[in-house]
């Protein structure tokens, strides 16, 4: 399995990190929890719902395992590969059992809804098990769990969306927040876990999101990433005044909370994705113009087994109109190498689609069969390994020739960049982003976390722009 290029929404250099709370609340009973998180921005922002629970319930977080009364791993089910590597740090903590017998060890999120009871009764890795629409009763389990009975609850919910729990922030740097607008997933992409694991769509309600991202700006966090599977069909009806919000709205109200909060959002769906969402990212200059906006394939004939519910002439449709709506915007897809029945021809389609959208990131991947999908049920996993390694390394070899062309397009121009730290190479440098989502880093002169800087691009590399600082920005 290879995932190249990585974003804030799936952060390979994150994968199993230990989260502490950038604050603790007061109560205390002297129990500490540790928790890992796999996966996608989604189930890190789920991490930091779940250490709120636990606060609330008394439990203080650790980042080391060997001082934790509870350990937690949030799993993600998406590729096979990302099920192994949390199946090898359960069989680990199962051995820290032995000198600690009274330690509980839970698996939460996708992995947990699509095994289910398999993890305490054949695998007997774990104490609880405990599904994304059930984080609520993770105290009780725990307490059970502490009594000498195994935890399961793995109910999912058509209306659970967390949305009264203030998440804990967690190893946050205090400039970038996710904020959840919704939950699950009601398409039903053929090869895709995710609608099984996370259940059906359901949208949080608008109001306790801004307050959210309102608290976040007082807090002096300056950028929000609006999380779901498929923002552009969030919908909310306020019950008492009948008010219906979609996306384009939803980002509206946001926007208005302050010009020095930028927004960003993930993921579109190519067939959600509407002219309103893309005036009302024109019309405010803080909503940040990048959009990810997988395709998955290039072929029409694949995208129909894939049920994507687009042809490939309607995909490039759209990345037309975003282009002529936002000229400058960055864009960036997710694609799959290898499905069911791909010919050679199906991916010289999704190379020539490549070749077409010019996308600044991509995520790649080969095929990866999940059992109870769609997919697995209807067709069968003909491609062999390598061939899907060698297209999926072609497809590599082409987007890091458009990410590297698009990168030099930028030497020349100035950005606005919000600072969000040191750059990892050099204490005397910043690191921040510009709008279209790519990384910069500049001299830091007087500059620090949190401000906008207007930089001067002066170089790059594959990765990363280079510039200087030449006025700070007015919002
Ligand atoms: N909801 C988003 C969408 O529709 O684009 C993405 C959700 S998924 C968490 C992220 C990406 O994982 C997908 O866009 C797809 O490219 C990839 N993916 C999902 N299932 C896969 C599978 N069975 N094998 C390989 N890649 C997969
Ligand atoms: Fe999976 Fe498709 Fe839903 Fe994305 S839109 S989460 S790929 S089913």
């Amino acid at each position: 399995m290879q995932q190249l290029a990585i974003d804030k929404t799936h952060d390979e250099a994150r994968q199993g990190e230990a989260f502490a709370a950038v604050v603790s609340k007061p109560v205390h009973t002297g129990k500490y929890f540790y928790i890992e998180s796999y996966g996608c921005a989604m189930n890190f922002a789920d991490s930091e719902v779940v250490a709120s629970i636990l606060q609330d319930a008394g439990f203080c977080s650790t980042t080391d395992e060997q001082n934790a009364d509870l350990i937690l791993i949030n799993t993600c089910s998406i590729r096979e590969k990302a099920e192994e590597r949390v199946r090898k740090r359960l069989t680990e903590f199962r051995l820290m059992k032995r000198s600690n017998p009274g330690l509980v060890i839970g698996v939460l999120g996708c992995m947990a809804e699509r095994l289910k009871s398999a993890f305490l009764e054949e695998e007997k890795l774990v104490d609880l098990v405990i599904g994304p629409d059930a984080y609520r009763s993770l105290p009780s389990l725990v307490e059970e769990a502490n009594g000498g009975q195994k935890g399961v609850n793995v109910l999912l919910s058509r209306d659970e969306t967390y949305a009264d729990i203030a998440p804990v922030r967690l190893n946050s740097n205090g400039i970038n927040a996710f904020v959840s607008i919704m939950r699950g997933c009601n398409n039903m992409c053929s090869f895709c876990v995710v609608p099984f694991t996370r259940g059906r769509e359901r949208s949080r309600n608008a109001d306790s999101i801004i307050r959210e991202c309102e608290t976040l700006f007082n807090e002096g966090y300056r950028e929000v990433t609006l999380l779901g599977q498929n923002v552009d069909s969030y919908h909310w009806i306020n019950d008492d005044t009948n008010e219906t919000v979609t996306f384009a709205q939803l980002m509206e109200k946001v926007a208005l909370i302050s010009p020095l909060l930028r927004i960003r959002f993930s993921t579109s769906h190519p067939k959600d994705i509407t002219d309103d969402v893309l005036y009302t990212m024109k019309k405010y200059e803080n909503i940040c113009n990048y959009i990810h906006l997988p395709v998955q394939s290039g072929s029409t004939r694949v995208l129909q087994m894939m049920n994507r519910t687009y042809s490939r002439e309607w995909y490039i449709s759209k990345v037309d109109r975003i282009r002529e709506i936002i000229p400058d915007c960055g864009l960036s897809t997710d694609m799959i190498a290898g499905f069911c029945t791909e010919t050679e021809d199906d991916h010289q389609e999704s190379l020539s689609l490549m070749e077409y959208c010019k996308y600044d990131l991509a995520y790649l991947y080969f095929y990866s069969e999940r059992p109870g999908t769609l997919a697995a049920r209807r067709f069968e996993d003909d491609v062999p390994l390598e061939i899907k390694k060698r297209r999926l390394q072609e497809l590599v070899d082409l987007y890091r020739d458009h990410s590297l062309i698009s990168m030099q397009k930028d030497v020349g121009k100035v950005f606005k960049v919000l600072v969000e730290g040191h750059s990892k190479k050099s204490e005397d440098d910043l690191h921040g982003r510009a709008d279209n989502n790519k990384v910069v880093v500049f001299p830091k002169e007087n500059y620090k976390k949190g401000d906008y800087v207007t930089v001067k691009i002066t170089g790059c590399t594959a990765g990363t722009l280079l510039g200087k600082a030449i006025t700070p920005s007015a919002p």
